[in-house]
C-alpha cells in the first residue's frame, strides 16, 4: 500500500483554511494509503525558539485532528519529537546538503527576512530535516500546498542524491499529492486574499458562536451592486466562495439570485453565513473540547502513533546505516 506522510506545526489553532483546505482531504486519505500524520513541534522552533509549554501547544493541536476525524485506528498520528530515528536521518542528509542550495530556497529567504535577528540554521535546513520526515518512512505521496512545493522538490533531491552516492535505489521520490479539483482556497472576509493564521483573519474551530458571529458580521462589503448580473468585486466574491464551502446549494442560490436582481441584503447574507459557520463547527469544538479534557486518551493516541511511526524509522534507518557503511 502506498505511504502518505504529512506534518502540521504546532503552532496555534486550526481554522477553517486548515480544514477545508488540508484536513478534510486527510480524512479521505486516511482511508486509503497508510498514513502517517505528525505534529511538528521540532519545526516549530525555527520560528518559535520559546514556545512556551510545547506539551500543551501540540496536545491543542492532537485534540484538534481528533476532533475533525482523523482516526487513529486508521492513521498513525505522531509527534514529530517522538521519533528521534529522524534526528538520524536529518543528520546524514545534512552532510549532503549544500549551504548554496539551502539558502536559495524561496521560504528561508522569506524567513530571514522576516527575522533578521534570528536567521538559524534550523531555518537554514529545514528542507532537509522536511525531507528526513517524510523519507523516514519511505513515503510515496505527501499533501501540501504550493507554497511547500520547493520544499517538496528539496526532498526528492536529497532522496536522489542518497541514491547516487551510495549506489542505491533505496528512498523512493517523495511526490506532492495534490487534490486536483478538489483543492479549495478559503478566502479571508476582510476584504482580499485568504484566510491565515498569520494574516490575522482566521475563523478558528475552537472559536464559540458569538466569536464567529462577531467575526462574519465584520466582513468587508459594499455598497450594493448597481445593474443586474453585476460582476462581483472581491470582498463579496469571498462571502459567496464561503457560503459555497459551508452552507447548503440552496442558501447559495438565494443570495446569488439576490445578488444578480440588486435586491441583495449583505446582513441577511452575513448572518445567514454566520450560522452555517457555527452549525459546521459547533460539534467540532465539542468534541475538541471533550478531547481535551481527555489527557490519558491522547497520550495513549500519541504513544501508539509514536510507537507506529518508530517502528517504520527503524527499519529505515537501520538500512540507511547500513548503506552509509556503519556496520
Ligand atoms: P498553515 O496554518 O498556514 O501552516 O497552513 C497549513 C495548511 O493548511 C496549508 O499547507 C494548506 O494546506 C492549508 N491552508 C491554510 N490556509 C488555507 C486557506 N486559506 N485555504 C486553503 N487551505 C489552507
Amino acid at each position: 500500500m502506498e505511504i502518505v506522510v504529512s506534518g502540521i506545526r504546532p503552532t496555534g489553532n486550526l481554522h477553517l483554511g486548515n480544514y477545508f483546505g488540508a484536513v478534510k482531504n486527510f480524512l479521505r486519505l486516511q482511508e486509503e494509503y497508510k498514513c502517517f500524520f505528525f505534529i511538528a513541534d521540532w519545526h516549530s522552533l525555527t520560528t518559535h525558539p520559546h514556545p512556551g509549554d510545547v506539551t500543551a501547544n501540540v496536545r491543542k493541536i492532537l485534540a484538534e485532528y481528533l476532533a475533525c476525524g482523523i482516526d487513529p485506528e486508521k492513521a498513525a498520528i505522531y509527534v514529530q519529537s517522538d521519533v528521534k530515528e529522524t534526528l538520524e536521518l536529518y543528520l546524514y542528509l545534512n552532510m549532503n546538503a549544500y549551504l548554496g542550495e539551502l539558502q536559495r530556497v524561496t521560504s528561508f529567504k522569506e524567513k530571514a527576512r522576516k527575522q533578521p535577528e534570528n536567521v538559524n540554521a534550523g531555518l537554514l535546513t529545514y528542507p532537509t530535516l522536511m525531507a528526513a520526515d517524510i523519507i523516514i518512512h519511505k513515503a510515496d505521496k505527501v499533501p501540501v500546498g504550493k507554497d511547500q512545493e520547493q520544499n517538496m522538490e528539496m526532498a526528492r533531491k536529497f532522496a536522489r542524491r542518497f541514491n547516487m552516492m551510495y549506489g542505491v535505489d533505496f528512498f523512493p521520490e517523495p511526490q506532492s499529492y495534490s487534490f486536483g479539483g478538489d483543492a479549495v482556497k478559503v478566502p479571508g472576509l476582510d476584504g482580499s486574499g485568504k484566510m491565515g493564521k498569520s494574516e490575522g483573519n482566521a475563523i478558528y474551530l475552537i472559536d464559540d458562536a458569538a466569536t464567529i458571529r462577531k467575526k462574519v458580521m465584520k466582513a468587508v462589503t459594499d455598497s450594493g451592486p448597481t445593474e443586474p448580473n453585476a460582476e462581483k468585486p472581491e470582498p463579496i466574491e469571498n462571502l459567496f466562495k464561503m457560503l459555497k464551502i459551508v452552507s447548503s446549494p440552496d442558501t447559495y442560490d438565494y443570495f446569488n439570485e439576490k445578488y444578480n436582481s440588486c435586491e441583495i441584503r449583505y446582513g441577511d447574507l452575513k448572518k445567514q453565513l454566520a450560522e452555517d459557520i457555527v452549525n459546521f463547527t459547533t460539534p467540532i469544538r465539542e468534541r475538541i473540547l471533550d478531547f481535551s479534557a481527555n489527557t490519558e486518551y491522547m497520550d495513549r493516541v500519541a504513544r501508539q502513533g509514536a510507537e507506529q511511526a518508530r517502528a517504520s524509522a527503524d527499519k529505515t534507518i537501520r538500512e540507511v546505516r547500513k548503506i552509509i557503511g556503519f556496520h
